[in-house]
């Protein structure tokens, strides 16, 4: 049956029979010192998840996505839309950081910190274990009655709709969810919607497909054979110290580590696809080595190379790379917050326009000025041309006022004497003031015909 199941278990997933059926994965609670640090790691998660957009830091939400007003409170700090570079930049360091995390560490992430582990393995599951009691080799230790089972579906019902409300917050912040609970239905019956299909939605995850999640759809899960190499960290098998099994190895394939995975797999298989590194096998395997008193660690984490070779690292060319990367992306995005201004401008010429000869001693330049307010505040904005200094324009609202996060896009009229014009295409310079201090500059340039 071993020889059988050695022999199957690359063809198809484990949780998979011989004739294509789902094996329900009737998995153990874990315990040790591992899924404890995992217990208190997932508290603070999912603290973290209801709480973030409640607490509020200097009268700011800490974490607020208003997508609707284009604003967003990332760590009690505002950022906006027009933001961009930010935001590329915090976008570039969140894939490098994911990156070079999995090469060195593997799918630590996915154990530890995946919003689908920690609601599966922390809330559903336990939520399970109430009602079916701890599984004993795959089987159960009570069998629930009808009702009891009615009962349990109802509260992975109630539970998913607490989440999927604390998700709506995430945009709306608890003043705005407070205001759509007490609203009729039909004023915002597509937030309802929402709201009902994505619970049902999650509700079917976590009640039917549960750790498909991770070995069928992920898209994380699948970069894993792209991204980790024998240098990278990942709950591993000590091969040498265990094999062969039940004769000289430590292993005596008790097969405790198999009935606490909650993906199905046999971790001295070796490295799998479907191993989301959290850890449960080692708890499981260290009880049975303290049992057996044998050293622990018998599965642990290790790279492929130090337990082939008893030593350990974890540098790689490609963790140079990366953390070269990443560095340099961390210092951009410092430098693009600190130089973050208070407004943006751009001043361009008016597609199409020339010069125009605005009377017989000047010539005037026509440009479309555009301004952003990227603050909170209410500005008035000065403009004041550097460059030439102080030149005469016209703006149809001078000075301009922007509420917080307004802006204003209008046309400007910059005219020059043509005693003062030395080139064909003369720079010129624009800047924002407001309480007389300079904000933002901008720069265009400045047509006339070929000065005689
Ligand atoms: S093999 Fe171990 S670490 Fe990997 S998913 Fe299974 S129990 Fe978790
Ligand atoms: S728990 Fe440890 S001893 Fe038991 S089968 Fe797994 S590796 Fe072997």
């Amino acid at each position: 049956m071993a020889t059988q199941k050695q022999k199957t278990f690359r063809e198809r997933p484990d949780t998979i029979d011989d004739q294509g059926n789902r094996k329900w994965i009737k998995v153990r609670q874990p315990k040790g010192k591992w899924y404890t640090r995992r217990t208190v790691v997932a508290s603070f998660l999912l603290l973290f998840f209801i709480l973030a957009p409640i607490i509020k830091i200097g009268g700011k939400p800490f974490m607020l996505l208003d997508v609707v007003n284009r604003k967003f409170h990332l760590f009690g700090a505002t950022v906006y839309s027009q933001d961009t570079d930010i935001m590329a930049i915090v976008m570039a360091v969140t894939v490098i950081f994911v990156v070079l995390f999995t090469v060195v560490f593997g799918r630590f992430w996915c154990g530890w910190a995946c919003p689908h582990t920690v609601f599966m393995e922390m809330i559903y599951r336990r939520i399970e274990y109430l009602f079916h009691g701890n599984y004993q080799r795959g089987r159960r230790a009570k069998v629930p009655s009808r009702f009891a089972v009615a009962i349990k579906y109802v509260l992975y019902f109630l539970v998913t709709l607490f989440f999927t409300n604390v998700f709506i917050m995430w945009f709306t912040g608890p003043k705005g969810l407070l205001i759509i609970w007490k609203s009729p239905f039909h004023e915002y019956w597509q937030v309802y919607t929402a709201m009902f299909v994505v619970t049902a939605v999650y509700f079917w995850i976590y009640a039917y497909i549960r750790e498909g999640v991770c070995t069928l759809f992920c898209p994380y899960g699948r970069m894993q054979g792209v991204l980790l190499d024998a240098k990278s960290i990942t709950v591993a098998y000590d091969y040498k110290r265990g094999e062969p099994r039940r004769i000289k190895g430590d292993c005596v394939d008790c097969g405790g580590c198999v009935s606490v995975c909650p993906t199905g797999i046999d971790i001295r298989n070796g490295t799998q696809l479907e191993c989301v590194n959290c850890t449960a096998c080692i708890d499981e395997c260290n009880i049975v080595m303290r049992k057996m008193k044998k050293p622990e660690g018998l599965i642990r984490f290790a790279s492929s190379y130090s337990v082939e070779t008893g030593k350990s690292s974890i540098k790689s060319l490609r963790t140079y790379a990366y953390s070269g990367v990443l560095f340099i992306l961390l210092v951009a995005l410092v430098v693009a917050i600190s130089g973050r201004t208070a407004v943006d401008a751009s001043l361009l010429r008016m597609p199409g326009t020339m010069y125009q000869e605005a009377s017989a001693d000047t010539i005037s330049n026509i440009y479309q000025l555009k301004v952003v307010n990227k603050t909170e505040g209410f500005k008035n904005i000065e403009l004041k041309f550097l460059r030439p200094n102080n030149s005469a324009f016209f703006l149809s609202e001078h000075p301009i006022k922007l509420n917080e996060n307004g802006s204003f896009d209008g046309v400007l009229i910059l005219k020059q004497a043509k005693s003062d014009i030395k080139t064909k295409n003369a720079p010129v310079e624009l800047g924002l003031y407001w309480d007389g201090k300079l904000l933002e500059t901008t720069a265009a340039t400045f047509i006339a015909p070929k000065p005689e």
